[in-house]
């Protein structure tokens, strides 16, 4: 085992972000756990997920940095072994290249942005993550959608002048007197990386040789968070892949509602709007067909139950109001089926139509309850014995 205060891994990615293959010899290796002397694997660090890939013929499954040394946890997928190594053994590893350009594409986008976040607005960015899926970065300050809008603008133009990144490693005085984001009070040399005009910024991660490679980048997403904002970035082939989902769904939306894609938002807006006129017409003539029942029933003494197959509540409650006026006794609507059960409304005028419920609960275990103007409630039996209770009971 070599001495971690003296010696650390190599990282082949600082001088060649774009090395795919590489020889490296064994350091350690104990359960899975592999120490080489360099490696073109990133760890996982500064919030940015490990690179994938295959050491020694088997997959490596994670990627840690600890006190400067690089391990790489290896786990055999289908097909493959752990490999038996010593330490001094040559090994041959690969990253997986989609996974790692992805990821240097969504990091470099990110760079460009909070640059032109913090010269445009004066911005800080204080928390980055890169996922597998997406970037979310967090500003100290939050910032409109026009003026997120003109960021992502400015980014693409970078994007578009194919700006040539640099990267410096500044010692202790340098990096005091020089100009770029992520200060800290850091006594060791510092990894600086640029794209002139745009952003310099201290940072441990690969990048893209030319910010044309990051393709174009997207804002999906923008919450309020903290003081300020989270805003999620997409870049390159994952913004594409957004892009042409969105698409095509706005594509296939609008041939279903035979319009143009500008079409579909206000032909929704239509749509909804009958759809809300149409649900207030059926209430009105719900309620005005029951009206029309409570109507056919005769004024004055005794219970009057009216049942229903399907109804709205709001029209069932209004003819239990109706026909409370009318009826002395107890007033129900029933609604249902013999074979589904009924859902009830039940009335008294000056009385207690909870006494009726309570008889609904004990005889058929109906579950419901409410006031004693009104009650509500389902109940499994059949038509015929609730119309039995309601002579049962009287006034
Ligand atoms: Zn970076």
């Amino acid at each position: 085992m070599l001495d971690a205060s003296t010696v650390a891994t190599k990282k082949i990615y600082y001088d060649d972000p774009y090395a795919v293959t590489f020889v490296a010899r064994v350091v350690s290796f104990e359960d899975g756990d592999l120490v080489l002397d360099q490696t073109a694997f990133f760890p996982e660090e500064g919030g940015q997920n490990p690179d994938r890939g295959i050491l020694a013929d088997c997959s490596v499954a994670d990627v840690k940095i600890k006190k400067g040394f690089i391990h790489h946890y290896l786990k055999p997928s289908e097909g493959e072994a752990m490999p038996d190594l010593k330490e001094g053994d040559l090994v041959t590893g690969t990253i997986d290249w989609d996974h790692r350009f992805s990821n240097m594409q969504q990091h470099s986008g990110e760079h460009l942005f909070s640059g032109i976040a913090h010269t445009l607005y004066g911005c800080e960015n204080v928390g980055f993550h890169l996922s597998d899926k997406e970037v979310t970065v967090d500003f100290d300050r939050f910032l409109t959608d026009e003026e997120l809008l003109l960021i992502e603008q400015r980014v693409n133009e970078a994007i578009a002048h194919n700006v040539e990144s640099r990267v410096e490693i500044l010692n202790g005085r340098e990096a005091e007197e020089a100009e770029y984001r992520s200060k800290l009070a850091l006594t060791k040399d510092v990894r600086v990386v640029s794209f002139p005009g745009y952003d310099a910024c201290a940072c441990c991660a690969p990048h893209v040789k030319r910010t044309g490679e990051i393709g174009l980048l997207k804002v999906v997403r923008a919450i309020k968070w903290r003081t300020g904002i989270r805003v999620t970035l997409l870049c390159g082939g994952r913004a594409m892949a957004l892009f042409d989902r969105d698409h095509e769904i706005l594509t296939r939306t609008a041939q279903y509602l035979t319009t143009s894609v500008e079409g579909v938002y206000g032909q929704v807006v239509k749509m909804k709007e009958e759809l809300a006129a149409l649900k207030a017409q059926l209430r009105a003539q719900a309620i005005l067909s029951m009206r029309r029942k409570v109507a056919a029933v005769e004024s004055g003494g005794g219970n009057a139950v009216i049942f229903e197959t399907e109804v709205e509540t709001e029209a069932a409650r209004d003819a239990v109001n109706v026909l409370v006026e009318k009826k002395s006794g107890y007033c129900g609507v029933f609604i249902g089926t013999d074979g589904t059960g009924y859902r009830y409304i039940i009335g008294k005028r000056g009385g207690d139509a909870r006494v009726l419920n309570n008889l609904l609960k004990t005889r058929f275990g109906a579950r419901g309850g409410g006031q004693a103007a009104m009650v509500q409630g389902s109940v499994s039996c059949t038509g015929d014995e609730v119309r039995a209770l309601f002579e049962e009971i009287g006034e």
